[in-house]
């Protein structure tokens, strides 16, 4: 990106095409458009598709002989469908001559330049812009300006709602039901707007669309004969004007957009009819949204002197438009693909664990709303863990709407063509994550409101998980946890047994731990009788705290070769045969579907798909680790991280893009060129595609935030505990200069810029407190209008 403000893309590419939808896509946390281009219908290149935050459907299909229930993100009535022609000739229906796509970052605008030539040869110039507001989150515009190069007439645009569309975005799941929308009603009214309303086919959703087309010339409205075309799920508005060379003609469709799980209004469909009718201008409405992306801007500061700061601008952009100030009343989560295509079905997994550690320090009401969604499946999660026999709450590894289980049980293989078991369910550290996230937003707020109530119920009833399902090994004297998957799901199963599941993966009990001891500590902090009250509410007496002590500092950490061992066993699978395998595969990222084409099994490999035991250097510093693994009887030196992180980098294809945001983050300290090449590869991955065919069903979000905060808090070495901000920078070579603002604990003003030589801390504005900040251990207190600066 040369220029580190504007994504450009010249000339149109079919192969690139799905690619660009995603990285053009619109905005605004409530819902996102992809870039794909208005005149276009999904046809294998195009892939036109609109999601808004937490609108899932249900559906059932039939998958190799077995009946499957799937709830999808739902692919929502089409609002672009715009096009033209001189009047009796061919529709527009692409590709332009020429054409040039540039993504505003800073404004969040896309435009469109393009040439388009009919089979007649009749030239006609053309420029879109298009806008998903971030100030009106129910409001969509695009704006198209015709210049007729080589003719005068009459001209016919068409301007359309399509209702039609269906979920077929991500080849795998073709053959599974896709239809999801049906027709309530559609028209083209006397008030001159176009209206749609759709159900979904299994659940009770409704989305209601309501569009005004208007045309002018120089903001001079211009006559138009206006003719409705009506179909079930399609409303169209044919306008026929004249046109005359050289003079633009400007067409602006701005679409009203509510559905039947928004707050504050009556019915959608009316209340998309009077936004529609009441917008503002397209000029007003882009100066509105962009005084809204200045504001975001602003609280996302982040200034480094590299030349992937452009990357770092759409990563955030991308970011913002899938979680926003208008997400926080959804009741929604952080879909791990964004709001911009279909893999995975929008469903939500613990990528949030990389994704509010970098809003915890800037939109902290975001992360809180996160906290919310899982706190509102806090019961879904009580019932899963009653299912399995346990107690507490198990979360569920793939969530959507009610919090149920959503993870596939099939899934398939695209090499072989095998549909296969997916045990991807049994990865319950997916709570772990929900308990860390609680005990970070609340060090980084220090709102004792939350923990003490919807916090606090979480965290208690997930250490209650880990304690019930621990079982005591008299032979070894230790706790286990046997049967799950770590975050590396190459290994589902031992090679040797028949059941799912791998016994004591290291990161699973290592932070159960963690979780056990930060309830303990959790129950200490809270107010007394808000204490009394959560013990009695959840019948949590003396004994199980004892033992929640007793699992805390007992569980069993297996080793070997002086490293900890991802699972228990580990060190009896076989080496893998890299060199061979090198030559004949050069991508080995997906090992796991090469092996099963080959009828062979990843499960009998020294070999990972991402960071699994790692993922503790990535959660905790160095100090804390050693501290959880002394706290569970076990001496643990300092040579520990290096011989541990060599052992798995050699051994990991890094098949999950969160992968480099994990190696990037461990290597900090011992290898800074490694690091700063995973945290380039993190940081670029959706721009480069770097798994060859992903991004075109959905940008990678916590790959895309978390490197994003291995500047804000990895190269600063900040943490936020015991009341403090802690700072150890490491600023890699690569980059001689960062600054960044943050939020922290009500201060809105605090400012890190640092180089090589020194940070200094600024508390610009903020309340009277001073902020604790301890330099590599050191405090200091800063107070406001302060600045302090530290040595390196
Ligand atoms: C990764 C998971 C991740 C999921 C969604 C998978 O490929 O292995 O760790 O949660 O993608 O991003």
């Amino acid at each position: 990106m040369p220029d580190p403000w504007t994504l450009r893309y010249e000339g149109f590419d079919p192969v690139q095409e799905g690619l660009r939808e995603v990285l053009c896509a619109v905005g605004n946390g409530y819902l996102v458009t992809r870039g794909a281009a208005p005149e276009s219908r999904a046809d294998g290149v195009h892939y036109p598709g609109t999601y808004l935050a937490g609108c899932y459907d249900r559906a059932t299909s039939a998958v190799d002989g077995h009946l499957v229930d799937n709830e999808d993100l739902v692919n929502c009535p089409n609002w672009l469908p715009l096009t033209f022609r001189p009047e009796g000739g061919e529709w527009f229906a692409g590709p332009p001559v020429r054409q040039r796509l540039e993504l505003d970052l800073r404004r969040g605008v896309l435009t469109r330049h393009a040439l388009v030539a009919d089979p007649q040869g009749l030239r006609t110039r053309m420029v879109q812009r298009r806008v998903a507001s971030q100030a009106q989150p129910h409001l969509v515009a695009l704006e198209t300006t015709l210049v007729p190069e080589n003719w005068s007439g009459r001209l016919e645009v068409r301007s359309a709602l399509d209702g039609t569309v269906t979920n077929t975005g991500v080849a795998r799941y073709l053959g599974l039901a896709d239809r999801h929308l049906v027709p309530v009603s559609q028209g083209s009214g006397d008030d001159g707007l176009l209206r749609l309303e759709v159900t979904a086919a299994g659940s009770p959703l409704h989305i209601a669309l309501a569009a005004r087309t208007r045309v002018h010339h120089a903001n001079t409205p211009l006559p138009v004969d206006r003719i409705g075309e009506v179909e079930d799920g399609w409303a169209a508005q044919l306008l026929t004007l004249d046109a005359l060379m050289g003079r633009p003609v400007t067409v602006e469709k701005t679409v009203a957009v509510y559905t039947s799980r928004d707050p504050a209004i009556g019915a959608p469909l009316r209340a998309a009819r009077l936004l529609a009718a009441q917008a503002p201008g397209f000029d007003r409405l882009l100066a509105e949204h962009a005084l809204r992306w200045a504001e975001l801007w602003r609280r996302c500061r982040i200034e480094a002197d590299f030349d992937g700061i452009g990357s770092l601008h759409l990563n955030l952009f991308h970011l913002l438009q899938t979680y926003s100030e208008h997400s926080v009343d959804l009741d929604v989560g952080v879909p791990a693909r964004g709001l911009h295509g279909e893999a995975y079905r929008g469903h939500v997994f613990w990528d949030e664990l990389f994704v509010l550690r970098l809003l915890n320090l800037r939109f902290p009401e975001l992360t809180r709303a996160v906290l919310r969604y899982r706190h509102r499946r806090l019961d879904a999660a009580r019932q899963a863990a009653r299912q399995v026999g346990l107690r507490g709450a198990m979360y569920p590894w793939q969530s959507a709407s009610d919090g149920r289980e959503e993870s596939q049980r099939l899934h398939l293989n695209p090499l072989s063509g095998h549909w296969l078991p997916d045990h991807s369910h049994l990865q319950r550290h997916v709570g772990s994550a929900v308990a860390y996230n609680v005990w970070q937003y609340y060090q980084a707020t220090g709102d004792l409101d939350f923990l003490a109530t919807a916090g606090a119920e979480m965290l208690l009833e997930i250490a209650r998980f880990w304690s019930s399902s621990a079982t005591y090994d008299p032979g070894r004297g230790r706790y286990s946890i046997r049967g799950v998957l770590g975050p590396d799901e190459y290994h589902d199963a031992y090679p040797w047994a028949e059941r799912p599941g791998v016994d004591d993966n290291a990161y699973t009990n290592v932070l159960a731990s963690w979780v056990l001891a930060r309830a303990l500590d959790t129950v200490e902090a809270l107010p007394g009788y808000r204490r009394e009250e959560l013990l009695e509410r959840l019948a949590l007496g003396p004994q199980e705290l004892d033992r929640w002590q007793e699992v805390s500092r007992r569980l069993h950490i297996p080793f070997h070769d002086g490293v900890l061992s991802q699972f228990d066993g580990y060190e009896r699978l076989a080496e893998f045969d890299w060199a061979a395998y090198r030559q004949r595969h050069p991508d080995l990222r997906r090992l796991d579907r090469i092996l099963e084409a080959e009828g062979d099994s990843v499960n009998r490999y020294k070999a990972s798909k991402q960071a699994d035991v790692l993922m503790l250097w990535y959660l905790f510093s160095a100090r804390e680790v050693r501290d959880l693994l002394r706290r569970l009887g076990y001496p643990a030196g300092h040579e520990l991280l290096r011989r541990t992180t060599g052992y798995y980098l050699r051994r990991t294809v890094h098949g999950s893009t969160l992968s480099s945001v994990v190696h990037a983050w461990v290597l900090t300290r011992s290898d800074r060129r490694a690091s700063w090449r995973h945290f380039r590869d993190a940081l670029t991955a959706d721009l480069r595609d770097v798994q060859g065919g992903t991004t075109c069903e959905g940008v990678h979000l916590g790959a895309m935030a978390g490197a994003v905060d291995l500047l804000q808090r990895c190269y600063t070495g900040l943490e936020i505990r015991e009341d403090a901000l802690w700072l150890d920078p490491h600023l890699p070579s690569a980059l001689g200069h960062l600054e960044l603002d943050l939020r922290y604990r009500g201060h809105w003003g605090v400012e890190l810029a640092l180089d090589h030589r020194q940070i200094t801390v600024s508390l610009r504005e903020s309340r009277q407190e001073p902020v604790q900040v301890r330099f590599r251990g050191s405090p200091v207190a800063i107070r406001p209008g302060e600045s302090h600066r530290f040595t390196l």
